[in-house]
């Protein structure tokens, strides 16, 4: 009986533990694992991983599953930019499937074959890249073992809480820091606007921020060129400007336009 889809009924007795209990826990994890790729320590996931939480709170002996072991080593999928498919990894939870079904609404992906090639594909089973996915990401974050992992950016050294700044729409977002440069950038599951959600550039667009050519200052052009000015300055002027153009044309000479992006499903 699957314990999640059980209803409660009057005097029911759950038991969380034993001997019972334990040992159906550990088929279950057993047979997830003996055909899992097992390099913990090579995998981008380590000590982040439900999969190493649960064989370890069940106690798996890997070397007694061994000789069990059936399946050869499946290529990875990392024909997309950002995102690098494991199928080695996978444990078939469908979460990623929900997840682009449910959350962008692309319905890129889902299970596919039978028995012991199931796997998770796109249509047709094409590299992800080939793919109608809009590379939001959703999946990636959600996925809990290593099976999808983001191809660049190293493991963050710590968070700093912001405001997306790429648009109007002010995600809420927490940027993953590593020797002073951002290299994730995760979804404030706490803000009212996306509820932890990203499209591709709130997850991914971030390379402008540690860019060499990026502008750090305001830029005021004097005798043809660009120099280098202070805020304050360059607000001065801009309002200097508001005002001539308001003097000379009248007070409905002046507009404003703004814009949030499109979603990936808009
Ligand atoms: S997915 Fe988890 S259990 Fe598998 S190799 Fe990576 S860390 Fe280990
Ligand atoms: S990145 Fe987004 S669109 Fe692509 S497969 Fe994952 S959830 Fe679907
Ligand atoms: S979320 Fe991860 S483990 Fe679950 S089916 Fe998708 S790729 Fe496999």
């Amino acid at each position: 009986m699957p314990s999640c889809r059980a209803p409660v009924a009057a005097g029911m007795v759950v038991k969380t533990g034993g001997d019972l209990v334990n040992n159906a826990r550990r088929l279950a994890v057993e047979l997830l694992v003996v055909n899992h790729h097992d390099d913990c320590l090579a995998c981008g996931k380590n000590n982040d991983c439900k999969l190493q939480e649960v064989a370890r709170f069940v106690g798996i002996d890997k070397e007694r599953l061994k000789r069990l072991s059936s399946r050869e080593l499946r290529p990875a999928d990392d024909s997309h930019p950002l995102i690098i498919r494991d199928y080695n990894k996978c444990v078939l939870c469908g979460i990623c499937v929900r997840t682009c079904n449910e959350i962008p609404c692309v319905d890129a992906i889902d299970f596919s074959f039978r028995g012991y090639d199931t796997k998770i594909s796109t249509l047709s089973d094409k590299p992800l890249q080939e793919s109608k996915c809009v590379s939001c990401g959703e999946c990636l974050v959600r996925c809990p073992v290593g099976a999808l992992l983001p191809k660049n950016g190293a493991q963050p050294a710590y968070e700093v809480k912001t405001v997306y700044s790429y648009c109007g729409c002010g995600y809420g977002i927490h940027l993953g820091v590593r020797d002073g440069k951002v290299t994730r950038v995760r979804g404030n599951q706490k803000s009212p606007v996306n509820h932890g959600e990203l499209c591709v550039k709130g997850r991914f667009g971030y390379s402008y921020i540690n860019h060499p050519d990026r502008l750090t200052t305001p830029l005021i052009k004097r005798n043809g060129k660009f120099e280098e000015a202070s805020w304050d300055e360059a607000l001065e002027l801009v309002a200097e400007k508001f005002l001539e153009v308001q003097e000379k044309y009248g007070p409905e000479s002046l507009g404003g336009l703004s814009s949030s992006p499109h979603l990936p499903n808009d």
